[in-house]
């Protein structure tokens, strides 16, 4: 069940799995088991719904600052697997202006969230697996053996309800930290599509001649909606790094569903095992939820465990109130 709403995390986020992260670029968190997983898992949506959802595109990090440019280096001497500096330093000074020279991070991927939702919400709708519409927390009833709602009797549910989540009465009291981000797409012809350019800011490939430009961290906002702070901050931005002809096309913002202590929240509720949950994939949903997913699924269907780290049953007490 799901109500197709416009600005939700998936539907604004660029979709960049990238394994490394923070000034320091560190690896990020199980990236060594969670890219092999993503790429196989995009791969076999894309098979199913006949669509590519998932393609390398490596980062090209031009150094906002010269401490940046040393951390970067100071890390490639240290781990090369996922750095590298490149030849000519100079050779993107057609396109970007840049002062502190680059560096490159990949293997990275770039998803297709869009194509992959709107693709497998066809799919599901085709199979009548799908119901669009808003579900009702109050409206559910624990009998005992089953779970009830409306017309729907069912062993178990499992709740994917992203930043809502926060307000779902049954899981409520886990330490979300809900985070606003903001984006807009783009037009600017001429500029090189087959890399995610970032200075602070990422620039990444979306559809012909259109790029996606994002994002901020926002820990305290009042609602969910684009601000003129951010247009101009964008406008700003790309007059500053991009040296040809640009125009803002669309402005979006939607709210992450982050967590506290930046661990999904994945697994069966310690008080009741009929309800189970996906959630908190905060920055990072393209790589964490389908490698937690399938966690979820073995879990349900042959007992396998969940990751200690991601398991809901670590907020056993919290969830028992
Ligand atoms: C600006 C921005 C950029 C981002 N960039 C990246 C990135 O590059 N890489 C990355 O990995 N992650 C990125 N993210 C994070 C990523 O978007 C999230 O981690 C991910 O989308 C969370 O997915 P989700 O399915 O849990 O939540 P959502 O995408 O919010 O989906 C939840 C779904 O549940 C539905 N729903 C909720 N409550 C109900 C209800 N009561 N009844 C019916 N339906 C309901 C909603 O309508 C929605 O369809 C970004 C996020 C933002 C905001």
């Amino acid at each position: 069940m799901d109500e197709s709403k416009p600005f939700t995390a998936s539907k604004v986020a660029s979709g960049i799995i990238n394994p490394v992260t923070g000034r320091r670029i560190v690896k990020t968190w199980m990236i060594d088991e969670l890219m092999p997983f993503a790429w196989q898992a995009y791969q076999s949506f894309g098979h199913l719904l006949n669509i590519e959802c998932i393609a390398q595109k490596p980062i090209i990090d031009f150094f906002p600052a010269p401490q940046m440019r040393l951390a970067f280096i100071d890390r490639y001497e240290k781990d090369r697997q996922f750095l590298s500096l490149p030849e000519n330093e100079n050779d993107w000074l057609p396109f970007i202006q840049y002062d502190f020279g680059y560096g490159i991070v990949q293997p990275a991927y770039l998803t297709d969230i869009q194509l992959l939702l709107s693709s497998q919400r066809n799919y599901l709708l085709g199979k009548g697996q799908l119901r669009n519409e808003y579900f009702d927390a109050s409206l559910c009833i624990d009998t005992g053996n089953t779970i009830a709602y409306k017309d729907i009797t069912a062993g178990k549910i499992i709740f994917c309800d992203g930043a809502a989540g926060f307000n779902n009465p049954f899981f409520s009291n886990l330490p979300y930290g809900l985070n606003k981000g903001e984006m807009v797409l783009v037009e600017v012809p001429g500029l090189p599509a087959e890399q995610i350019i970032k200075k602070g800011y990422s620039l990444v490939p979306w559809k012909e001649n259109t790029f996606w430009l994002g994002s901020t961290y926002l820990w305290e906002f009042d609602d969910d909606l684009p601000t003129r702070g951010f247009y101009q901050f964008a406008e700003n931005w790309l007059r500053q790094t991009v040296k040809m002809p640009f125009s803002i096309v669309d402005h979006r913002a939607s709210v992450r569903p982050a967590t506290l202590e930046r661990k999904p929240f994945v697994g069966v509720h310690p008080s009741n095992n009929k309800m189970g949950i996906l959630n908190g994939m905060g920055t990072k949903g393209c790589s964490l939820a389908p490698f937690f997913a399938n966690q979820l699924v073995n879990h349900l269907l042959f007992n396998e465990p969940i990751m200690a780290d991601a398991n809901v049953q670590r907020f056993k007490r919290i969830l028992s109130r």
